[in-house]
C-alpha cells in the first residue's frame, strides 16, 4: 500500500463523544471563561462518584502539575530523597527534581511491569542505611495495569513511607474492584490529548478528605490568603483547571467506561489474531486486577523482531512505539541511584505499545495485524 493512499493509524488519539461541545459552549454562553466555574465543579463531581471510596478530586492543569503539588502535600522538599517506578514517563519523576528532591529508581516486576515490591524493600533499606529515609514513593499503574497494590503498599506502611499513586494512565481499571485512583495516600489523574479520557490537556489530584482537597485547590490558586486585597503567606501556583476545558472533560466522562470498553476489545482482537505466534506475547491480567488496557503492548522475542515490527508498520502509515524507556537510563537522571533486576530494561528492549485508540475501528485493527503476521511469516 501507498503511504499516501492509506488512513494514518494514530497510536492513541482523542475521541470525543458528542456531548462536550455542549458544555463548552455553555461556558461561553455564561461567560464562566475561567479557571472556575460550573464545568470545573461539575467535572469534579463526576471523578468523585466515578472513583467511589469517598475520593476528593481537585480539577488542575496537567497530570505533572498534580504530582508536583502532591509532592508538596506529601511533604517532599529540598535534599529529600524519593523513590519512584523507574518503568514510566519521566513525569512521574520530573516533579520531584522540580522541588530540589532526588528520585531514586526501583525496577519492575514481570507480572504488572510496576514497581516490584522486593525491590522497593531493599532499596528502603538500602537508603536508610545509608543515613536517608525515602520522603515518598511513586507508584505507576502502567499502561493501565494495576500495580501490586496489596504488597507495594505493606511495604509502604512497614515504613511509614507515603505512596503518590500515579494513575495517569489507569482511569477505569480497578484492584479487587476497587478503582485505581484511590490507593495512595495522594492519587493524581491525566487528561492529557493521549490519555483513555482527554480534556485536550489536564489532570486531577485526588485526595483522602475534602480539607485535602481544599488545600490542593489554594497551592494551585496562587496560594492566595483569605483577605481583601492578594495576600501571600505560602509560596502558590497556576495549576487549576479551566472552566472550558472541564467542559470537555464532563462530556468525557459520560464515555469513559465505553472507551475502557473498546480500548480492552482492541486488546483482546490483537491477543485473538497474534498468540498464536510464539514469538509474540501478550501481559495477562493477573488475579484481581482489571486493566483498561490504555495501550495494547505486546513483547517480542528480541530488539531486532520488535524494530522490523514497528519498522514494517511505520512504512504503512501506522503509529507504534517502544515501551517506555526506563529513568535509570535516561542521560537526565545518570546521577540517581537505581535498585535493579533486569526486568524494565529487557522489556523496554524487546516490548511494542500497538495503536490502541478507541476510535480504531476493526479494519484498522486488522491492518495492523496483517502487517505484523507479514513480519513473523
Ligand atoms: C501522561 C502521564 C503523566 C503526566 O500527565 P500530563 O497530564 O501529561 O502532565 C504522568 N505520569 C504518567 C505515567 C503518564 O502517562
Amino acid at each position: 500500500m501507498n503511504i499516501i493512499d492509506s488512513k494514518r493509524i494514530w497510536l492513541s488519539s482523542p475521541h470525543m463523544g458528542g456531548t462536550e461541545q455542549d458544555f463548552v459552549n455553555e461556558a461561553f454562553r455564561t461567560n464562566w471563561v475561567a479557571p472556575l466555574g460550573p464545568n470545573v465543579d461539575g467535572f469534579e463531581k463526576d471523578l468523585e462518584t466515578y472513583l467511589e471510596n469517598d475520593a476528593n478530586v481537585a480539577a488542575l492543569s496537567s497530570g505533572t502539575g498534580a504530582l508536583h503539588l502532591g509532592l508538596i502535600m506529601l511533604g517532599v522538599s529540598h535534599g529529600d530523597e524519593v523513590l519512584c517506578q523507574s518503568m514510566t514517563f519521566a513525569a512521574s519523576a520530573n516533579p520531584i527534581v522540580y522541588l530540589g528532591a532526588k528520585p531514586i529508581f526501583v525496577d519492575s516486576e514481570r507480572d504488572t511491569w510496576n514497581i516490584c515490591p522486593e525491590q522497593l524493600e531493599i532499596a528502603i533499606k538500602d537508603r536508610i542505611a545509608k543515613g536517608k529515609k525515602p520522603k515518598a514513593i511513586v507508584a505507576v499503574h502502567l499502561y493501565g495495569m494495576p500495580y501490586n497494590v496489596e504488597a507495594v503498599h505493606q511495604v509502604a506502611k512497614e515504613y511509614k513511607i507515603p505512596v503518590l499513586e500515579d494513575s495517569a494512565e489507569a482511569l477505569g481499571s480497578t484492584y479487587h474492584g476497587i478503582k485505581c485512583g484511590t490507593f495512595g495516600d495522594l492519587a493524581i489523574l491525566s487528561f492529557n490529548g493521549n490519555k483513555i479520557i482527554t480534556t485536550s490537556g489536564g489532570g486531577a489530584l485526588v485526595t483522602k478528605n475534602e480539607e485535602q482537597k481544599k488545600r490542593a485547590i489554594f497551592l494551585s490558586t496562587q496560594a492566595r490568603d483569605n483577605a481583601p486585597h492578594y495576600e501571600h503567606s505560602e509560596i502558590g501556583y497556576n495549576y487549576r483547571m479551566s472552566n472550558i476545558t472541564a467542559g470537555i472533560g464532563r462530556g468525557q466522562m459520560q464515555v469513559l467506561d465505553k472507551h475502557v470498553s473498546y480500548r480492552r476489545r482492541n486488546f483482546e482482537f490483537y491477543k485473538e489474531h497474534l498468540s498464536d505466534s510464539s514469538e509474540i506475547k501478550f501481559l495477562e491480567e493477573p488475579n484481581g486486577m482489571f486493566s483498561n488496557r490504555w495501550l495494547s503492548c505486546i513483547e517480542t522475542t528480541s530488539y531486532k523482531l520488535r524494530e522490523a515490527i514497528r519498522g514494517a508498520l511505520a512504512k504503512e502509515n501506522i503509529e507504534s512505539r517502544p515501551l517506555w524507556k526506563p529513568m535509570h537510563l535516561q542521560s537526565v537522571f545518570t546521577e540517581c541511584d537505581a535498585y535493579l533486576n533486569g526486568v524494565s530494561e529487557d522489556l523496554f528492549e524487546r516490548g511494542l505499545c500497538l495503536p490502541s485508540g478507541s476510535n480504531l475501528e476493526e479494519d484498522d485493527l486488522q491492518r495492523v495485524v496483517s502487517v505484523i503476521k507479514n513480519v513473523l511469516r
